[in-house]
């Protein structure tokens, strides 16, 4: 008989809770098992997903659990955490979600759970390091979003602009999910097309392609100025890194992987493009990126590894 697949989600806000309805329309899981602080929330948010089962994909077993259903669970996704406000960077959650990640993963690790724990909650890159610290579980079990979501909104404003599909845009943002985030360009293609050589056959400027970066760079705090928060993308992308690992896909995405000196930095985690499989992180896909956009995924590493060092790890 074919095993479950089995998902437990702890923090059923709005990310969470959009990750878990992505999950009833394109996931590929059996159980899905919903934590959160708030108890009462976690129970209604299962009984509004089961009512919409009969119009699901497939059906799903979906029940508010505790830490217990860990222990069997392929899958542990954290979206638990504060919200940014408008004005606030990622990096400002780092305190409160560093509390709440420690408790959360002590919490999962007591079941007994041995499968891959993902990280959403921001800022994502240094949580996940928490995460893994506290766990003590292989770094390669340990996976952030990082910049899967950035990937995302950089293919789909690249797609705008050019009117190709998304799936034939390989380009990546690297680097934290946030401010000191980069996209290495002399590795971004259109099919097997150098990007940058298709942006001059159609006279398109160079400065286009900045604006891209930026739009994206500062896209969630557009979506936050106007919805407070931003929970669809982050949903999908979610679905999306789950799916892959469920089904050993041996997919590249970019996610936050921890880091053993590929780019001259060890013991943190920062995004960059990397082999998904049913394991979690199979290899780092090692660009050779340009002194420039080495020296700014440098800048990314070394913004991060102040925080840690500085915030984090009296804390952990
Ligand atoms: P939210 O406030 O809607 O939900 C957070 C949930 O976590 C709440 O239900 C709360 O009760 C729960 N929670 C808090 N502390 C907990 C604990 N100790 N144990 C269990 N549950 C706990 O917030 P949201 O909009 O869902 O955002 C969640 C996190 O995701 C935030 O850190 C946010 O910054 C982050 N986020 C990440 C990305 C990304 O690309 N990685 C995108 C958007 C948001």
């Amino acid at each position: 008989m074919k095993q479950k697949r089995k998902v437990v989600l702890i923090g059923t806000g709005f990310v969470g809770m959009s990750f878990a309805y992505s999950m009833l329309m394109a996931g590929d899981i059996d159980d899905l098992v919903l934590i959160d602080i708030n108890k009462e929330k976690a129970v209604g948010e299962a009984m509004d997903l089961q009512h919409g089962l009969p119009y699901a994909r497939r059906k799903i077993d979906i029940k508010a659990g505790n830490y217990d259903d860990c222990e069997d669970a392929d899958i542990a996704v954290i979206t638990a955490g504060a919200t940014q406000k408008p004005g606030e960077t990622r990096l400002d959650l780092t305190v409160t979600d560093t509390k709440i990640v420690k408790n959360v993963t002590s919490n999962i690790m007591k079941s007994g759970f041995h499968g891959v724990l993902i990280v959403a909650c921001n800022p994502v890159d240094i949580m996940t390091y928490v995460a893994q610290k506290v766990s003590g579980l292989p770094p390669t079990k340990v996976i952030g979003t990082g910049t899967l979501l950035d990937t995302a909104r950089l293919r789909f404003m690249l797609s705008e602009m050019l009117n190709i599909s998304t799936n034939n845009i390989h380009a990546y943002i690297m680097g934290e999910h946030g401010d000191t985030s980069f996209v290495p360009w002399d590795h971004a293609f259109i099919g097997s097309k150098k990007l940058l050589e298709v942006i001059e056959k159609r006279n398109l400027s160079l400065e286009s392609l900045n604006k891209i970066y930026e739009d994206v760079k500062n896209a969630g705090y557009e979506i936050v100025n106007r919805k407070k928060s931003t929970y669809y993308g982050i949903g999908l992308s979610l679905n999306r890194l789950v799916n892959a690992i469920l089904n050993d896909e041996h997919t590249l995405l970019t996610i936050s992987a921890y880091q053993n000196g590929e780019y001259g930095f060890h013991g943190l985690y920062n995004g960059v493009p990397a082999l998904i499989t049913r394991e979690g992180i199979q290899e780092i896909l090692e660009l050779d990126l340009s002194d420039e956009d080495l020296h700014k995924f440098q800048k990314s590493c070394t913004t991060l590894k102040e925080i840690i060092d500085t915030t984090v790890n009296p804390l952990i």
